[in-house]
């Protein structure tokens, strides 16, 4: 065999999304794109906001000297600096450009975090349901995952979580507005998550981090507020990207941020810089970092997504379905009707729609449905739904 075995398995067991989105691609072939509703993928529909366009232009245009070179591995600084103004609003704390790095990516940087941080065999807490590419950037740097499950409302639940802490604890994720649940993690909890991170890094001697994965902070609906993690964790590493707010995941543009008093500040962000390095990345992709630098503040028109939340929302509770309405991202998590996940997905299909199992979030008994996708596909599904709950309820 060529390939490792361990990619093997990887394969074998890896993305639910991708196979979905591949027997979507296969059911559109048989029988029309029109007839199929393809629900499994998070690739944003919204265009990127108007002004991508003039700021793209203007620097394709502005001829600055050594505008593609090599750069710090961090990325350019007045880059740095305009996003660490942005931060700062966001976050109540001040962020300095000198604490953060340009990425390729949300997905670049958390591999750039585990690299910096993990020794093999260090583990890493994911509170399900998740985002299910975390177990491999784990992996991917000798280190193990910790799966806690949240509650039926998809909030995390710090007594579960203190229970499984122990001396090779070294870090939790915790991604809000979440993908898949939608769900916003309270000002209230994340605060007592952070003071229990506190309590048991002082008991055990180690330093445990919060580490945020925001790529949907500005995705959120009836203005709901992303709480700061800064505030609540000073141990805590911010993680994001432009893929969806700007609607730009082939981009790959994104950051991280340390926050400023994190311990071990000096050696923490020459770890990170050296691993941005070293994993291949170099730097983020200069043409995108001076875009970005123009964009601070601009968001895609998430009344797009805010509409389709409501159409799915009707049409879900209409047909009986059991959910909790998302607060952000665009993702909805419904309770499958039966207790198999991957059996109720398969009668969907059958239907014609595809969705993803809850099982391919580490949340079996749910599935996940992504509505960045055009208006009339989640409109003309609403039969469809209806037939699939009946068909799995009789
Ligand atoms: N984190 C979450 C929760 C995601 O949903 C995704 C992509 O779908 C990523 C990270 C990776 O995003 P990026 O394109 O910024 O690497």
């Amino acid at each position: 065999m060529a390939i490792s075995e361990k990619m093997k398995k990887f394969a074998e067991k890896s993305s639910w999304i991708r196979k979905m989105f591949e027997e979507g691609a296969r059911m559109k072939a048989e029988f029309g794109a029109e007839n199929v509703f393809d629900f499994s993928l998070g690739n944003p529909d919204a265009p990127p906001p108007a002004e991508f366009d003039k700021v793209l232009a203007k620097v394709v245009n502005d001829k600055l000297a050594g505008a593609h070179s090599y750069m710090p591995n961090a990325g350019h600084l007045w880059v740095r600096e305009a996003i660490a103004a942005q931060m700062s609003r966001e976050q109540n704390v001040t962020v300095s450009a000198n604490d953060m790095l340009l990425t390729c990516g949300a997905a670049g940087g958390l591999n750039v975090v585990m690299k910096a941080i993990l020794n093999p065999g260090d583990e890493v807490i994911l509170l399900a349901p998740y985002f299910v590419e975390y177990n491999f950037y784990v992996d991917n740097h000798g280190g193990i995952t910790r799966v806690v499950n949240c509650d039926n409302e998809f909030n995390p639940d710090p007594d579960a979580i203190r229970d499984v802490i122990n001396e090779r604890t070294k870090a939790i994720i915790v991604n809000s507005p979440n993908n898949p649940s939608g769900q916003i993690y309270s000002r209230e909890i994340l605060a007592e998550l952070g003071a229990m991170l506190r309590q048991k890094s002082e008991e055990l001697g180690t330093t445990i981090f919060m580490i945020a994965d925001e790529p949907y902070r500005k995705i959120v609906f009836e203005n709901m507020e992303v709480p700061s993690i800064f505030k609540a964790c000073s141990n805590s590493i911010i993680v994001s990207s432009y893929s969806k707010d700007l609607s730009l995941p082939g981009e790959r543009i994104g950051y991280l941020a340390v926050h400023p008093e994190i311990s071990e500040k000096k050696d923490l962000l020459e770890a990170l810089s050296l691993a941005n390095r070293i994993l291949g990345f170099v730097n983020a992709p200069a043409l995108m970092q001076r875009v970005v630098a123009g964009l601070q503040g601009t968001s895609v028109n998430k009344t797009l997504y805010e509409r389709r939340r409501e159409m799915f929302c009707n049409i879900l509770s209409e047909a009986g379905y059991d959910f909790v309405p998302p607060r952000g991202a665009f993702y909805i998590f419904p309770k499958a009707p039966i207790a198999d996940d991957v059996k109720f997905c398969t009668i969907l299909q059958e239907e014609k729609i595809l969705a993803v199992p809850g099982r391919g979030f580490g949340y079996p008994g749910h599935f996940r449905l992504a509505f960045c996708v055009p208006d009339e596909v989640i409109e003309n599904s609403a039969a469809a739904f209806k037939r699939a709950f009946e068909k799995a309820t009789q």
